[in-house]
């Protein structure tokens, strides 16, 4: 376990992984929590409501970019690990921008890098930087296989390319400099908190609202999915029990579809808010949620398969996943139910849950 008196810098605590991750460590141990977030369009305090009583809790507003800011936490913090989930995190986004990624994902994590390289806390035995990555910088699976440890890097879209130069970054650092950096690369994750952009958020909205639900493509490509605690607990495992310099991959054995992901949420959907008894589908005489699917043209490049080869984290770690796919898909259905007033108020700024990333 951490130090009791340690304080961690978790930057991009207010998205969703981060947000998850901030709950669990203010639970679960003693440590101070100093939250670091610019809040971008993803990122949202009120993810964090239930936190901001706790004494050992604290955010600061703030880009990972700019070195001073970054400087200046160190110094006032002196923090015993640096957990960074700050990104710009979805795919559709890098196609129609990819700069934004290249500035935060890379020159982000450099200037993290950099302030804790320049920090004496960093000298500390107990020290570590923990760069969170995804299984995405391995590239796509044709039918068989999984990304272990040692498959290279492969990325094929803006994002993915943008953490995994970031990931190289890490690992230098560690090697030339003996920071004591740590990464994992872990796949899809769903729960509560999830900016309602990603697929699971997005289909179980839009079915209540009665909108389409977008399938890209023929709804094939496959995902392995993980609960969002699951990841969390994960990361905590590493933190505590992974020698510097290591990295590990985080999966759930959970492979799907993403047209089994929507059929199951239809499902889910059905049990609890029957789609025959919904004005928003009774206007267009649909009975079912699944009449809503759609097809649409798919995503330039996408992946077609990501596979996960966790076993090292599992046998050196000891770590395994408790929550089944179903079991969680219905807890996060159970959630968005129960939580419309957040869904609402993370996106009364610009976004309407409408189609980008075609690259047209
Ligand atoms: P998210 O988009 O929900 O949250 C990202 C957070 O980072 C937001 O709060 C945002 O305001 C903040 N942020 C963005 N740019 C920043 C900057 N320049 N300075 C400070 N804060 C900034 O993302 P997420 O899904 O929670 O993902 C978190 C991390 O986990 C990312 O690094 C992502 O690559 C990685 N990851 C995500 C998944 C997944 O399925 N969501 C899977 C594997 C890895």
């Amino acid at each position: 376990m951490p130090d009791p008196t340690s304080t961690w810098i978790i930057t991009g605590g207010a998205g969703f992984i981060g947000a998850n991750f901030v709950r669990k460590v203010l639970a679960e141990s003693d440590v101070r929590a100093v939250v670091v977030d610019k809040l971008t369009y993803a990122g949202n305090l009120q993810s964090l409501r239930d936190c901001a009583a706790d004494p050992r809790f604290s955010f600061v507003e703030a880009d990972i970019v700019d070195r001073d800011a970054m400087d200046a936490l160190f110094r006032e913090h002196a923090p015993e690990a640096v957990i960074n989930f700050a990104a710009e995190s979805h795919v559709d986004r890098s196609i129609d921008g990819p700069a934004e990624f290249v500035n935060t994902n890379v020159l982000g994590t450099l200037q993290l890098l950099e302030a804790a390289r320049a920090s004496d806390c960093a000298k500390h035995e107990r020290f570590r930087f923990l760069q969170i990555s995804t299984d995405e910088v391995f590239g796509s699976l044709g039918p068989t296989g999984a990304f272990s440890e040692t498959t290279p890097f492969s990325p094929r879209s803006p994002y993915s390319a943008s953490k995994a130069g970031a990931d190289h970054l890490v690992a230098a650092y560690h090697e030339t400099y003996g920071l004591a950096t740590l990464v994992t690369h872990c796949s899809n994750n769903y729960g509560p908190y999830q900016f309602p952009e990603k697929l699971i958020p997005l289909m179980i909205l839009n079915a209540l609202e009665g909108k389409p639900l977008p399938i890209y493509g023929d709804g094939a490509q496959i995902r392995d999915w993980l609960y969002v605690e699951d990841h969390c607990s994960a990361i905590l495992r590493v933190l505590e029990r992974a020698a510097p310099g290591s990295h590990y991959n985080i999966g759930g054995r959970s492979e799907r579809t993403n047209l089994q992901i929507v059929d199951a949420l239809c499902g889910l959907l059905e049990e609890r808010r029957p789609a025959a008894g919904n004005p928003a589908l009774q206007e267009q005489d649909l009975d079912r949620y699944d009449g809503l699917k759609t097809h649409v043209d798919d995503r330039p490049g996408h992946d077609r398969r990501y596979a996960i080869d966790d076993t090292r984290l599992r046998t050196e770690l000891g770590w395994d996943p408790s929550t089944a796919l179903e079991a969680g898909l219905a807890k996060t259905v159970d959630w968005y139910l129960a939580h419309r007033e957040w869904c609402e108020a993370v996106q009364s700024g610009s976004y309407r849950r409408v189609r980008i990333g075609t690259a047209s």
